[in-house]
């Protein structure tokens, strides 16, 4: 058996595009803490935090993350799970982390051309690129401290799935 593998990073880096090629070529499962959460309560998330908050969206999000924990699975994570340290914890004690990272114009671009932008709520009503300076200037630090590995996540999907293979090759020479 072998450990989970997390994806972190922000909105638009590429976790569930990622997270499904890598989990193919692997032949390992691929859990979505965003999915599990909303198909688990039948609702979206943007419902969640309209009708009960942000915290309270974070505390199903921490569970999510402890159930989609499996051996032999790729785990695509939201972008804010970096906010509560004990996700952090658990990620690191059960599995190797990966930081898809990638600048906030690159983000920006991705998150402006595909619908499902709209899934959750912007975090502070501007315009996108700056929201994403803002929200990275202050989560960068986490999903660096939080990564046992960096990837550059603004090559294209193939490449970035290979550097992923590469780092766990070596893990296990
Ligand atoms: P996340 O799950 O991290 O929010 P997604 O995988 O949903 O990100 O990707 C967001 C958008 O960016 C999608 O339209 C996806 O096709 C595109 N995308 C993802 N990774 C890449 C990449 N490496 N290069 C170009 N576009 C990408
Ligand atoms: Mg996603």
């Amino acid at each position: 058996m072998s450990l989970p593998i997390y994806l972190i990073g922000a909105r638009g880096c590429g976790k569930t595009t990622i997270g499904h090629l890598l989990s193919q070529t692997l032949g390992y499962a691929f859990n979505d803490t965003d999915h599990h959460l909303q198909s688990s309560l039948q609702c979206t998330i943007a419902q969640i935090v309209a009708e009960q908050g942000w915290e309270s969206f974070r505390d199903k999000e921490s569970a999510s993350l402890i159930q989609v924990t499996t051996a032999s699975a790729v785990i695509a994570t939201g972008g804010g799970i970096i906010l509560r340290p004990e996700n952090c914890q658990h990620m690191r004690e059960h599995g190797r982390v990966f930081w898809l990272k990638a600048e906030p114009q690159e983000l920006a671009k991705r998150l402006t051309v595909d619908p499902e932008a709209g899934q959750r709520p912007t975090l502070t009503g501007r315009p996108i690129t700056e929201e994403m300076s803002d929200v990275l200037k202050i989560r960068s630090p986490l999903y660096s401290s939080t990564a046992h590995h960096i990837i550059d996540a603004s090559r294209p999907p193939q490449e970035v799935v290979d550097n992923i293979l590469q780092v766990l090759s070596q893990q296990r020479a």
